[in-house]
């Protein structure tokens, strides 16, 4: 039973407006992007992914200096 609370509450979650960022599919990219059209983006040369920001956090990347850098006050 407490699994079906485990589904439905993952599936409330992938339905929430929750922020999406991309990252590249590498072992060494460090940063998630805004945008997947981000020059930050071009030298990747593994698969670019959409996932949920709190993911992107989770696996320790840091926001990209490039499609990032307005958001600094
Ligand atoms: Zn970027």
């Amino acid at each position: 039973m407490s699994r079906l609370w485990i589904i439905l509450s993952f599936l409330f979650l992938m339905a929430a407006d929750a922020p999406q960022v991309y990252i590249c599919d590498s072992p060494y990219a460090a940063c998630y992007h805004r945008t997947d059209s981000c020059e930050g983006l071009d030298l990747c040369n593994h698969e670019v992914r959409r996932i949920p920001l709190r993911d992107a956090k989770k696996q320790g990347k840091r926001p990209c200096k490039i499609c990032y850098k307005n958001d600094k006050k």
